[in-house]
């Protein structure tokens, strides 16, 4: 749990100054760490018996597409070999620092997640992609890698730590793949899905950071008690990014589908002194704005969609009266105009046209409508798809703020 985390983290005197305290390796060992990695890479702990417990959990992918981590385990496992992984840490997202919190408090929870994930599977070597911005958890990274050749508790596989070099759209998996590979990082055109033409032409897993965070915990407690967890019908627990107008932003872990009014009372202490709930961006740039009076929808993969947004990467960003849902979503718009890789039209010039017109004091909602329309069905990847979510959700919710109303 993130309590036990940071009590193991408090305990802990051994870390250099130089680098965030996290567990070390021996620490790590001693609280029963890599055992389980022993287990399923010796073959005393059968892969088929690790893919049900993560298929039974319910766990999903938690960088954002939420697409099930066993049933994808049980995809690529299927595909000839040699079989590849590749490791997204690349958290773009604006809004998003989930990722990075946990890496620097627990590296090796998340590398015995690696070596399970690639053991199961099959992947003889495995690719760890790091947001370059993140100096501290690559020193971090590296010195955890180290520990773990120098005394490796199993079989490892070739690991390779990879730095990317700033662009958002390598946090999308194939424009990933194609930035390992050393070449431009622009996303694919599917299919061919990446689980069985990814890295270097091979069969590969993909997976973000916090998903293999939770291997060793849901093998050891079951995949009942991650599925106990959660609130409104929903399965499971998140990590939630929450940032903006609230007494105490953070990593929260809270119960998937817990809503915004609960998160921000319950695990951030209530609003800000002198601010007022006035609109939520539920999953960061890409997710779409709501307004106030939404705050009580589930906050899960699946449920925000009805409302023209989605929960992506549980990064939450909270507005306050003394804020403006356009200016939020012109900021985003301009960040999609800058990131986007340049490969299709209706990104390239759709994002800077859009900015454009959201400049206006009064927007043209039928063009901005329009032109929302043709970036989302003709856009090859995900920015060019979800860019047109802001213009939409103010056009819906906060017409009064762009004189469409
Ligand atoms: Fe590149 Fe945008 Fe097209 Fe994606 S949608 S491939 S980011 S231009």
């Amino acid at each position: 749990t993130a309590e036990a985390v940071a009590e193991r983290v408090a305990q802990n005197q051994t870390t250099p100054n130089a680098l965030p305290d996290a567990i070390r390796m021996n620490a790590y060992v001693q609280a029963g760490g890599y055992q389980l990695a022993q287990q399923v890479t010796s073959g005393e702990r059968e892969a088929e018996s690790v893919i049900q417990v993560l298929e039974s959990s319910g766990l999903r992918g938690l960088g954002g597409a939420g697409f099930p981590a066993g049933r994808k385990w049980r995809i690529v496992r299927s595909q000839p070999g040699p079989r590849l992984m590749a490791v997204n840490i690349d958290e773009g997202e604006p809004g998003t620092f989930k990722d990075r919190t946990c890496l620097e408090a627990d590296p090796h929870r998340f590398l015995e997640g690696v070596l399970i994930a690639a053991s199961v599977v099959g992947c003889e070597a495995v690719y760890i992609y790091l947001r370059d911005e993140y100096h501290e958890a690559r020193a971090l990274l590296t010195q955890a890698l180290a520990e773990l050749h120098a005394n490796p508790p199993c079989t490892l596989p070739r690991i390779e730590l990879r730095r990317g070099a700033g662009a958002y759209i390598c946090g999308e998996e194939s424009a990933m793949i194609e930035s390992i590979e050393g070449k431009r990082g622009e996303p694919r055109l599917r299919p061919p899905y990446i689980a069985e033409v990814g890295l270097f032409g091979r069969p590969t897993l993909e997976h973000n950071f916090e998903t293999l965070h939770w291997i060793r915990e849901l093998l050891e407690q079951g995949a009942d008690s991650f599925a106990t967890h959660g609130r409104h019908g929903r399965q499971g627990l998140r990590r939630f990014s929450v940032s903006g107008r609230v007494k105490q932003p953070g990593v929260k872990l809270a119960p998937a589908g817990i809503t915004l009014r609960e998160l921000v009372d319950e695990y951030c202490g209530g609003m800000a002194e002198g601010h007022t709930l006035y609109a939520y961006l539920p999953g960061g740039a890409s997710g779409g704005i709501l307004p106030a009076r939404l705050a009580d929808v589930p906050l899960d993969f699946d449920t925000l969609q009805p409302h023209g947004c989605f929960i992506g990467s549980a990064a939450v960003m909270v507005l306050s009266q003394h804020d403006s849902a356009r200016e939020a979503a012109l900021n985003v718009m301009r960040f999609f105009a800058h990131e986007s890789c340049g490969q299709c039209t209706p990104c390239r010039v759709g994002t800077d046209k859009a900015a454009q017109l959201m400049s206006a004091e009064v927007w043209d909602a039928d063009t901005l409508q329009d032109l929302a329309q043709v970036m989302g069905d003709a856009s090859i990847c995900g920015l060019g798809q979800a860019a047109p979510n802001p213009i939409r959700c103010v056009l819906q919710y906060f017409p009064h703020e762009v004189g469409a109303a």
